[in-house]
């Protein structure tokens, strides 16, 4: 399906779902609820789920909200994370509450000490550890030898982690090196792939809102997924968490590395021989189609110019006219639609089409 050879990397399994050692590459993202409101946070976590997030991170900032995870883990639909940062009694809380996996920045933890008994837990409960590092969490030592937060620094630190975590006998676990630059995310992400074999997470770190999150996060990932980097994504976005998932799925659907679960468009940027709203025409089929959980490759052409063409790569598609479009299926003509009724019809002809797969 894909021309991507992705890396063999260890396995590891958070709470039933598989990470790593060629599995398929799986979406996850974060809730940003407040976590000891467990209602609304479910709630959250089951439109996340309903787009497709396979695997969910909580934030722990204190102990209610440790303490409320039990909740969440008894009712959510897919694993939960707990995300928890300098407290490491919040992670030993969050291990005894059920969580399938936690996530910590060893570097902001404190003392050794401290990791080992986070490790020494997720040990006894058989759950793994994400163990992260981003500019943030890095050691003031390393931020001096090179000079700033740098992809090497990074490295060296999550590498240094690892070592001191395997001395403990623990190897249940995957790694993330974060950034909000998408070339030290890259770089970073490269070096350690080369000397780790467990399962990476990756993602661009507070990427940003809209566009420039999206595209930053996309050139990063489709390099390292290119290179058979990455076992886990999350694209992290100022956004509704529920629209990183669609990201997620569009980024993996395009490398064929997953299918979406949701009706692939292509439709045409439009020119000079356009005779049909094209633009409102995509948009409105976008928001009639969006409960269709199925992969459904869906055309929009303006004009029968590269229409005919793409109908054939395509399970349907609009070809445009002068106030009218004609209805493809399977590259065959169904009927020619006046423009006014193209939106109900298609949607009815997708629908239709959809019971039949
Ligand atoms: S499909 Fe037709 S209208 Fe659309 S860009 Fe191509 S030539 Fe122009």
């Amino acid at each position: 399906m894909s021309f991507i050879k992705r890396k063999k990397t260890k396995q590891i399994d958070v709470g039933g779902v598989k990470i790593g050692g060629g599995a398929p590459i799986v979406v996850q993202s974060m809730t940003n609820t407040d976590t000891r409101d467990v209602d609304a946070t479910l709630e959250q976590i089951e439109r996340l789920f309903d787009r497709g997030c396979e695997i969910v991170r909580c934030a722990v900032p204190d102990e209610r909200a440790a303490v409320a995870l039990r909740e969440i883990k008894r009712r959510s639909p897919i694993p939960v994370i707990a995300d928890v940062h300098f407290n490491y009694r919040l992670a030993l809380k969050a291990i005894e509450s059920g969580a399938d996996c936690v996530r910590i920045n060893p570097g902001n933890i404190g003392t050794f000490d401290r990791v080992r008994e986070i490790v020494k837990a997720a040990n006894e409960r058989g759950i793994p550890l994400r163990i992260g590092v981003n500019s943030g969490s890095l050691e003031a030592e390393l931020i001096d030898k090179y000079n700033g937060p740098t992809a090497r620094a990074l490295v060296e630190s999550a590498y240094r982690w690892v070592g001191k975590i395997e001395d403990l006998g623990f190897y249940n676990m995957k790694v993330s090196i974060k950034s909000s630059d998408p070339k030290t995310t890259i770089e970073s992400n490269e070096k350690l792939s080369e000397l780790i074999d467990y399962p990476l997470h990756i993602g661009v770190t507070e990427a940003g809102s809209s566009r420039e999150g999206i595209v930053k996060s996309v050139a990063a990932l489709s390099v390292l997924l290119r290179e058979g980097i990455g076992d886990t994504i999350r694209i992290s976005l100022s956004e509704p968490p529920e629209d990183e998932i669609d990201v997620c799925y569009e980024l993996l659907n395009s490398l064929g590395l997953r299918k979406k679960r949701a009706i692939d468009f292509v439709s045409c940027p439009t020119c000079g021989r356009i005779e049909i709203d094209l633009i409102a025409l995509v948009k409105e089929l976008k928001k009639r189609l969006s409960h269709i959980k199925k992969p459904v490759k869906v055309a929009v052409m303006g004009c029968v110019v590269n229409a005919i063409g793409e109908s054939k790569e395509a399970d349907l598609a609009i070809a445009g006219g002068r106030h009218f479009g004609l209805l493809i299926k399977k590259g065959k003509r169904v009927k020619k639609v006046r423009e006014s009724e193209l939106v109900d019809e298609f949607v009815k002809l997708v629908e239709e089409y959809v019971e039949e797969i």
